[in-house]
C-alpha cells in the first residue's frame, strides 16, 4: 500500500473548509478506485484561526478517520504550518496545498502519475496568468522574481506555488533543513530533485479572504532575499568602494584646481550635500547588516518553529467506543 499525506495549512478558513473537505474526499475517492494501492490521510494545520476553523476540524476528525489535524497555540504563519504538516506526515508521498481551493485538487491524479512513475520526485503547478490580482501586485511580484534570480544561486521560478507533490525522500530532505526563518519557495528549490511544472491559469479563492496584505507580501519578499542571498551585503561593500573612489577623484580635482586656477567659492553647499549623501549610504548599509544580524539573532535562539495546542488524538480519545 502507498500512503498519500495531504498537508493543508488553514488560517481563518471556516467558509472554505466544508468545500475543501467535500472536494478532496471526492477526488481521492476516484483516485483510490483507479489505483487500488493508494490510501490517504489529510493533515490540517490550524494556524491560530480566530474563527470556527478548529471546531470544523474537530468535527471532521471525529467522523472521518482519514482526517488529522494539528492546532497551534497561536498564529505562527503558513511556513510554520507547512513545516508542522511535513513533520507529521507519515505518507510515502506528501502533497502540500492551500485550503481555499486555489490549488485545485483535480491536479492530484496527474501529479501522482508523474511522481509515482519514478520519472520525477516532485510535481508542482505554475501559474501562467495572474488573473484576479491587482496590476501593481503582479508588477511587484514579477520584479521580485527577476531581482531574486539575479542575486541568488537558488532558482525561484516565477509563478511556482506551494502546491507540491513530493516523494518521501524529498520531504526528508526538506525536514533536514532546520532553519527558523523558513522561506519555502527557496527551500523547495534548494533541495534540488527532478521537478515537473504543470502550467495552469490562476484560480480565485473559493470563499473567505486572503490573509496577505501588500505590506505583508513585501516583508515576505525581503525575508526571501535575506534567507537565500547574501548579495545585499556585497552591494553594501560596493557602495562603500564607489564612494571612496569618488572622494579620491574629487580630492585630485580639488588639488589640481587649487594649484592652477585657485578656488574662489567656499564650497559650503558641496560639503553639506556630501555629508548627507555619505551619511545616507552609511545608514542604508548598516540597515542591510542589521537585516542579516536580526535573522542570525533569531536563528541562534533556536526557538521552535511552532507550538501545538491539540491534535486529532485529543478528539478521538473522547469519542465513545464503538
Ligand atoms: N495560511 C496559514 N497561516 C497564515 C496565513 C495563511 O496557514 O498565517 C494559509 C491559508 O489558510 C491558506 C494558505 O495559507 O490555506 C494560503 O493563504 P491565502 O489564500 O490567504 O494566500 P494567497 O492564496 O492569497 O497567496
Ligand atoms: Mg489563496
Amino acid at each position: 500500500m502507498k500512503l498519500l499525506s495531504i498537508v493543508v495549512p488553514c488560517y481563518n478558513e471556516q467558509e472554505v473548509l466544508p468545500m475543501f473537505y467535500d472536494k478532496i474526499t471526492e477526488v481521492m475517492g476516484q483516485m483510490m478506485e483507479k489505483h487500488s494501492e493508494l490510501t490517504y490521510e489529510v493533515i490540517f494545520i490550524n494556524d491560530g484561526s480566530k474563527d470556527a476553523t478548529l471546531q470544523g476540524l474537530r468535527k471532521y476528525a471525529a467522523m472521518d478517520e482519514r482526517i488529522r489535524y494539528i492546532s497551534f497555540t497561536r498564529n505562527f504563519g503558513k511556513e510554520a504550518g507547512m513545516f508542522a504538516g511535513l513533520e507529521a506526515a507519515k505518507g510515502d508521498y506528501v502533497v502540500v496545498m492551500d485550503a481555499d481551493l486555489q490549488h485545485p485538487p483535480e491536479f492530484l491524479p496527474q501529479m501522482y502519475e508523474y511522481v509515482s512513475s519514478g520519472e520525477y520526485d516532485c510535481a508542482t503547478t505554475r501559474r501562467v496568468s495572474r488573473e484576479g490580482e491587482s496590476k501593481i501586485r503582479s508588477w511587484f511580484a514579477r520584479k521580485f522574481y527577476s531581482i531574486m534570480n539575479k542575486i541568488s544561486q537558488t532558482e525561484i521560478v516565477d509563478g511556482a506555488q506551494d502546491y507540491r507533490f513530493m516523494t518521501r525522500q524529498m520531504v526528508d530532505s526538506i525536514l533536514s533543513m532546520r532553519e527558523y526563518n523558513r522561506f519555502s519557495k527557496g527551500i523547495f528549490s534548494w533541495v534540488g530533485y527532478r521537478v515537473k511544472y504543470i502550467e495552469y491559469k490562476n484560480v480565485e479563492r473559493a470563499a473567505g479572504t486572503t490573509a496577505w496584505s501588500f505590506w505583508g507580501l513585501f516583508k515576505y519578499s525581503i525575508e526571501g532575499i535575506v534567507a537565500f542571498s547574501t548579495a545585499p551585503l556585497a552591494i553594501a561593500s560596493l557602495l562603500g568602494v564607489i564612494s571612496c573612489l569618488i572622494a579620491f577623484i574629487m580630492a585630485i580635482v580639488i588639488i589640481v584646481q587649487k594649484l592652477t586656477v585657485g578656488i574662489a567659492e567656499p564650497g559650503y553647499p558641496t560639503i553639506v550635500c556630501l555629508i548627507l549623501l555619505i551619511g545616507g549610504i552609511q545608514l542604508f548599509t548598516i540597515g542591510i547588516l542589521g537585516q542579516y544580524l536580526a535573522k542570525t539573532y533569531m536563528e541562534c535562539k533556536r526557538r521552535p518553529v511552532y507550538l501545538v495546542q491539540e491534535t486529532e488524538e485529543d478528539v478521538r480519545k473522547n469519542l465513545p467506543e464503538q
